[in-house]
Protein backbone atom coordinates (compact mmCIF):
# COMPACT_ATOMS: atom_id res chain seq x y z
CA UNK A 1 0.00 0.00 0.00
CA UNK A 2 1.23 3.21 -0.91
CA UNK A 3 1.55 5.83 1.85
CA UNK A 4 -1.36 8.66 1.52
CA UNK A 5 0.92 10.79 3.66
CA UNK A 6 3.40 11.83 0.91
CA UNK A 7 0.30 12.93 -1.04
CA UNK A 8 1.33 16.07 0.76
CA UNK A 9 -0.74 18.71 -1.44
CA UNK A 10 -3.75 16.77 -1.81
CA UNK A 11 -5.25 18.24 1.16
CA UNK A 12 -5.02 22.08 -0.44
CA UNK A 13 -8.15 23.19 -1.17
CA UNK A 14 -9.16 26.94 -2.27
CA UNK A 15 -12.40 28.95 -2.30
CA UNK A 16 -14.74 30.20 -5.05
CA UNK A 17 -14.88 32.27 -6.82
CA UNK A 18 -11.99 31.19 -8.82
CA UNK A 19 -10.25 31.64 -11.87
CA UNK A 20 -8.46 28.77 -13.11
CA UNK A 21 -5.79 30.49 -15.96
CA UNK A 22 -4.45 28.32 -18.72
CA UNK A 23 -1.66 29.16 -20.47
CA UNK A 24 0.40 27.66 -23.39
CA UNK A 25 3.58 26.26 -23.21
CA UNK A 26 5.71 27.44 -25.71
CA UNK A 27 2.90 27.67 -28.38
CA UNK A 28 5.13 30.35 -29.99
CA UNK A 29 7.52 27.64 -31.27
CA UNK A 30 4.52 25.13 -31.63
CA UNK A 31 2.58 28.05 -33.95
CA UNK A 32 5.24 29.05 -36.11
CA UNK A 33 3.19 28.38 -39.17
CA UNK A 34 0.62 30.41 -38.36
CA UNK A 35 -0.77 33.43 -39.97
CA UNK A 36 0.82 36.62 -38.11
CA UNK A 37 0.11 38.49 -35.86
CA UNK A 38 -3.25 36.47 -35.35
CA UNK A 39 -4.84 33.16 -36.90
CA UNK A 40 -8.51 32.89 -36.35
CA UNK A 41 -8.07 29.54 -37.24
CA UNK A 42 -6.08 29.07 -33.85
CA UNK A 43 -8.32 31.69 -31.71
CA UNK A 44 -11.27 29.12 -33.19
CA UNK A 45 -9.41 26.22 -31.69
CA UNK A 46 -8.97 27.76 -28.35
CA UNK A 47 -12.52 28.68 -28.13
CA UNK A 48 -13.32 25.07 -29.31
CA UNK A 49 -11.48 23.36 -26.52
CA UNK A 50 -12.96 26.18 -24.41
CA UNK A 51 -16.47 25.42 -24.84
CA UNK A 52 -16.34 21.70 -25.14
CA UNK A 53 -14.32 22.03 -21.75
CA UNK A 54 -17.92 23.62 -20.55
CA UNK A 55 -19.59 21.51 -21.67
CA UNK A 56 -18.34 17.96 -21.23
CA UNK A 57 -15.34 18.10 -18.42
CA UNK A 58 -18.22 17.69 -15.47
CA UNK A 59 -16.85 20.95 -14.51
CA UNK A 60 -18.78 23.70 -15.01
CA UNK A 61 -16.89 27.48 -15.12
CA UNK A 62 -19.44 30.68 -15.50
CA UNK A 63 -17.64 31.86 -17.92
CA UNK A 64 -14.11 31.63 -20.23
CA UNK A 65 -12.20 34.40 -21.18
CA UNK A 66 -10.11 33.94 -23.63
CA UNK A 67 -7.20 35.62 -25.51
CA UNK A 68 -3.62 35.19 -27.08
CA UNK A 69 -2.64 31.66 -25.59
CA UNK A 70 -4.64 31.87 -22.30
CA UNK A 71 -8.34 30.54 -21.37
CA UNK A 72 -9.52 32.12 -18.02
CA UNK A 73 -11.90 30.00 -16.61
CA UNK A 74 -14.57 31.58 -13.86
CA UNK A 75 -16.19 29.20 -11.29
CA UNK A 76 -18.59 30.10 -8.78
CA UNK A 77 -19.12 26.63 -7.40
CA UNK A 78 -16.13 24.20 -7.43
CA UNK A 79 -16.24 20.48 -7.67
CA UNK A 80 -14.03 17.93 -6.20
CA UNK A 81 -14.09 20.35 -2.67
CA UNK A 82 -12.18 22.69 -4.20
CA UNK A 83 -8.85 20.09 -3.78
CA UNK A 84 -6.13 22.29 -6.26
CA UNK A 85 -4.35 19.41 -7.76
CA UNK A 86 -7.18 18.29 -9.02
CA UNK A 87 -8.42 21.48 -10.49
CA UNK A 88 -5.17 22.67 -11.78
CA UNK A 89 -4.32 19.36 -13.78
CA UNK A 90 -7.64 18.38 -15.09
CA UNK A 91 -8.09 22.16 -16.53
CA UNK A 92 -4.66 21.83 -17.70
CA UNK A 93 -5.23 18.42 -19.12
CA UNK A 94 -8.73 19.06 -20.95
CA UNK A 95 -8.00 22.07 -22.71
CA UNK A 96 -4.37 20.69 -23.09
CA UNK A 97 -5.89 17.37 -25.00
CA UNK A 98 -8.81 19.12 -26.70
CA UNK A 99 -6.61 21.19 -28.38
CA UNK A 100 -4.40 19.34 -29.32
CA UNK A 101 -6.55 16.72 -30.83
CA UNK A 102 -8.10 20.38 -32.61
CA UNK A 103 -4.93 21.04 -33.98
CA UNK A 104 -3.84 17.41 -34.86
CA UNK A 105 -0.42 17.93 -32.94
CA UNK A 106 0.52 17.64 -29.46
CA UNK A 107 0.28 21.03 -27.54
CA UNK A 108 0.93 21.30 -23.23
CA UNK A 109 -0.83 24.09 -20.96
CA UNK A 110 -0.43 24.99 -17.70
CA UNK A 111 -2.73 25.95 -15.14
CA UNK A 112 -2.93 27.99 -11.99
CA UNK A 113 -5.49 28.85 -9.86
CA UNK A 114 -6.24 32.64 -8.61
CA UNK A 115 -8.66 32.80 -5.96
CA UNK A 116 -10.67 36.10 -6.02
CA UNK A 117 -13.11 38.22 -3.89
CA UNK A 118 -16.42 38.55 -5.57
CA UNK A 119 -15.97 42.04 -6.08
CA UNK A 120 -12.42 41.42 -7.67
CA UNK A 121 -13.97 39.21 -10.65
CA UNK A 122 -15.06 42.69 -12.77
CA UNK A 123 -11.37 44.14 -12.20
CA UNK A 124 -9.73 41.08 -13.05
CA UNK A 125 -10.97 40.22 -16.14
CA UNK A 126 -10.58 44.06 -17.19
CA UNK A 127 -6.51 43.37 -16.74
CA UNK A 128 -7.06 41.06 -19.19
CA UNK A 129 -8.74 43.16 -21.23
CA UNK A 130 -6.02 45.35 -20.84
CA UNK A 131 -3.24 42.92 -21.80
CA UNK A 132 -5.33 41.47 -24.98
CA UNK A 133 -4.92 45.10 -25.79
CA UNK A 134 -1.61 45.44 -25.35
CA UNK A 135 -0.58 42.73 -27.28
CA UNK A 136 -2.69 43.41 -29.48
CA UNK A 137 -0.94 47.16 -30.54
CA UNK A 138 3.08 45.57 -29.49
CA UNK A 139 2.27 42.20 -31.99
CA UNK A 140 1.01 44.52 -34.84
CA UNK A 141 4.34 46.85 -34.19
CA UNK A 142 6.75 43.86 -34.05
CA UNK A 143 5.29 41.73 -37.54
CA UNK A 144 4.79 45.64 -39.29
CA UNK A 145 8.82 46.08 -38.21
CA UNK A 146 9.90 42.58 -39.39
CA UNK A 147 7.66 42.49 -42.32
CA UNK A 148 9.85 45.56 -43.23
CA UNK A 149 12.89 43.86 -43.19
CA UNK A 150 14.33 44.11 -38.93
CA UNK A 151 15.70 41.14 -37.86
CA UNK A 152 13.01 39.49 -34.31
CA UNK A 153 15.64 41.46 -31.86
CA UNK A 154 16.05 45.10 -33.69
CA UNK A 155 11.98 44.67 -33.93
CA UNK A 156 12.15 44.06 -30.19
CA UNK A 157 14.49 46.67 -29.00
CA UNK A 158 12.61 49.75 -31.52
CA UNK A 159 9.24 48.71 -29.63
CA UNK A 160 10.38 48.40 -26.03
CA UNK A 161 11.70 52.20 -26.45
CA UNK A 162 8.29 53.27 -27.81
CA UNK A 163 4.82 54.38 -26.25
CA UNK A 164 1.74 52.86 -26.74
CA UNK A 165 0.78 56.23 -29.16
CA UNK A 166 4.05 55.97 -30.67
CA UNK A 167 3.35 52.51 -32.13
CA UNK A 168 0.35 53.42 -33.29
CA UNK A 169 1.34 56.53 -34.83
CA UNK A 170 4.10 54.37 -36.88
CA UNK A 171 1.13 51.67 -37.95
CA UNK A 172 -0.75 54.69 -39.21
CA UNK A 173 1.66 55.65 -41.62
CA UNK A 174 1.80 52.30 -43.01
CA UNK A 175 -1.84 52.35 -43.00
CA UNK A 176 -2.83 49.94 -40.19
CA UNK A 177 -5.47 51.48 -38.19
CA UNK A 178 -5.78 48.98 -35.38
CA UNK A 179 -9.40 50.32 -34.33
CA UNK A 180 -10.50 48.89 -37.46
CA UNK A 181 -9.24 45.25 -36.54
CA UNK A 182 -11.66 42.36 -35.45
CA UNK A 183 -12.98 42.95 -32.07
CA UNK A 184 -12.02 39.40 -30.64
CA UNK A 185 -8.28 40.51 -31.28
CA UNK A 186 -8.68 43.69 -29.46
CA UNK A 187 -10.79 42.52 -26.65
CA UNK A 188 -10.97 38.72 -26.37
CA UNK A 189 -13.32 36.07 -26.92
CA UNK A 190 -16.48 35.72 -24.29
CA UNK A 191 -17.98 32.33 -23.93
CA UNK A 192 -20.03 32.59 -21.08
CA UNK A 193 -23.32 30.28 -19.67
CA UNK A 194 -26.86 31.76 -19.78
CA UNK A 195 -30.24 30.12 -19.23
CA UNK A 196 -28.62 26.75 -19.95
CA UNK A 197 -26.72 27.39 -22.98
CA UNK A 198 -23.68 28.49 -24.39
CA UNK A 199 -22.70 32.16 -26.18
CA UNK A 200 -19.82 32.54 -27.76
CA UNK A 201 -18.94 36.29 -27.79
CA UNK A 202 -16.61 37.38 -30.54
CA UNK A 203 -17.04 41.13 -29.64
CA UNK A 204 -17.64 41.04 -26.10
CA UNK A 205 -17.44 44.62 -24.29
CA UNK A 206 -15.43 46.52 -22.46
CA UNK A 207 -15.74 44.79 -19.46
CA UNK A 208 -14.89 48.06 -17.95
CA UNK A 209 -17.77 50.09 -19.99
CA UNK A 210 -21.02 50.16 -18.93
CA UNK A 211 -22.34 47.47 -21.48
CA UNK A 212 -19.49 45.35 -19.89
CA UNK A 213 -20.68 46.08 -16.42
CA UNK A 214 -23.70 45.36 -17.33
CA UNK A 215 -23.59 41.75 -18.48
CA UNK A 216 -21.07 40.62 -15.83
CA UNK A 217 -23.68 41.75 -13.14
CA UNK A 218 -26.36 39.58 -14.70
CA UNK A 219 -23.49 36.91 -15.03
CA UNK A 220 -22.29 37.00 -11.84
CA UNK A 221 -25.06 37.65 -9.23
MG1 LIG B 1 0.32 33.37 -22.53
Amino acid sequence: MRGDSWEIYSTLRVRPPLILRADGRGFHKALDGSKKPYDEHFARSMASASRSFMEDSGLSPKLAFLFSDEVNLLFLDLPFNGRLEKLDSIAASYLSSALSLNRGRILAMDCRALPLCSGEIGEYLSQCQDEAWRNHVFSYGFYALVEEGRSHGEAMGLLRGMKESQIHEMLFERGLNLAHNPAWQRRGVLIYREEGSLVEEWAPPLFRSMEGVTLLGRLIP
